[in-house]
């Protein structure tokens, strides 16, 4: 079990960069699988006899060296390299700033194209660093102690957006070989959890191509077992996951009852708990992996009784799992409280005598509102108000 302390001192340290977008009118290459990349070749008139090894040269460049400008791709020809300019363009989201917490947690904000924002978190940790990345802007469900739920403007990220902010955050860590980054050490950004803003199984497509742009033998080379897509129980979706991602799962579970789960994760209201299980139980051997990871968010006196502890373990019997608690993060408005420490761990210790793993999720970057379910566009103006949380919610004081 985790000896986290729910405490960040307050200090941060914002960075404001200037980075334009570059000029419109040309195909970014970011984001495309193999196979999109090598129909893109071909149709700027590349023979298809040359397309595999052009696109192995292009990848390369991109993906392994970091490089941005094509003059630079020195093993092609130079009006090869001249028409790959004039045609396509390697583009990345807009680094608007970047907020480091004194714990060492940083958090992106990044610019796309129609002026939305998204974030981006960035987790040191002693053998790894863990990058969450957004697959939405904000999110088309309103689980109502999520941030990003609040926010009403929406719209899916492309595989480039989510790519994209792969590339920034190695930009930033200094990650790529160009800039000198030492081989064969820990890697700096070495997994990846599709955690931060938006619902990654609403944005199936494009959440599934960047992950294979990621996991590819050769570039970013994460390997499938180092990303984890959490979803909310998106049910249709999830043995998709499994044959088509084949990343590691996790599921926003949160409540033991249909009744208290329908408030928290209303998406249940569709898919409920029976339906979700069912769907969980096919994953681990769909997609060849071993656990579920169960997350399950602590909010005083609504989900984190002795009994509701006890339901979860008899719920999830015989699904290989390992139960995530996160201490509830608080927001502006926010309509709930966080657990008790006692009452986190007392919990904990029910669930790990039945057997299972039950790290207690260490709060990281709340000082810069980092932590999970904190991140929503600071600019955004369509703010819903604290009744209008409340009253989703179901909570006493939606007419305050
Ligand atoms: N939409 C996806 C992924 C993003 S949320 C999903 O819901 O799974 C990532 C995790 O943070 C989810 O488990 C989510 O339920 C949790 N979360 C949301 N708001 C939170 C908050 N205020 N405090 C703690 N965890 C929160
Ligand atoms: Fe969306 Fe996940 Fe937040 Fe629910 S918890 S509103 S699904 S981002």
């Amino acid at each position: 079990m985790s000896d986290a302390k729910p405490t960040v001192p307050v200090t941060q340290d914002v960075v404001t960069i200037a980075r334009k977008l570059p000029e419109g009118g040309r195909v970014n290459l970011v984001g495309l699988t193999r196979d999109q990349l090598r129909d893109a070749l071909i149709a700027a008139g590349t023979p298809e006899k040359q397309a595999k090894m052009r696109v192995g040269q292009v990848w390369q460049w991109i993906y392994h060296w970091g490089v941005r400008d094509f003059a630079a791709m020195t093993n092609l020809a130079k009006d090869y390299r001249a028409m790959l300019a004039e045609k396509f363009e390697i583009a990345l989201p807009e680094l608007v700033t970047r907020q480091v917490s004194a714990d060492g947690t940083r958090k992106y904000l990044l610019r796309i194209a129609g002026g939305h924002e998204v974030e981006t978190v960035y987790i040191p940790e002693e053998n790894r660093g863990t990058l969450c990345i957004s697959s939405q802007v904000g999110c088309t469900l309103t689980c109502s102690f999520c941030h990003t739920g609040t926010q009403k403007l929406v719209r899916n990220l492309t595989a480039a957006e989510i790519v994209g902010q792969v590339m920034l955050a190695r930009d930033d860590l200094g990650e790529w070989p160009e800039q000198g980054a030492p081989k064969n050490e820990t890697r700096l950004v070495s997994n990846i959890v599709l955690m931060g803003m938006g619902e990654p199984l609403y944005n199936f497509e494009n959440v599934r191509d960047a992950m294979k742009v990621v996991m590819d033998g050769e570039g970013l080379t994460l390997s499938r077992r180092r990303i984890t897509l959490s979803t909310s129980g998106v049910v249709p979706e999830i043995a998709k996951t499994a044959e088509e991602i084949g990343c590691l799962l996790a599921v926003s579970f949160h409540a033991t009852t249909d009744e208290i789960r329908d408030r928290l994760v209303p998406i249940n209201k569709r898919w409920n708990i029976e339906t979700l299980l069912g769907a969980l139980r096919d994953y681990p051997r769909l997609s060849n992996s071993e656990r579920i990871t169960f997350e399950y968010v602590m909010l005083k006196g609504v989900n984190d009784s002795d009994e509701d502890a006890k339901r979860l373990v008899k719920l999830i019997r015989g699904i290989p799992a390992k139960i995530n608690l996160i201490p509830f993060n608080e927001w502006p408005g926010s309509p709930y409280q966080r657990s008790d420490w006692e009452r986190i761990e007392a919990f904990a210790d029910i669930i790990y005598k039945a057997g299972y793993a039950s790290p207690i999720r260490t709060p990281r970057g709340e000082d810069i509102m980092a932590a999970c379910g904190q991140l929503k566009s600071a600019t955004e103006r369509a703010r819903k108000s604290r009744a209008e949380i409340a009253a989703e919610a179901g909570l006493p004081g939606a007419s305050a």
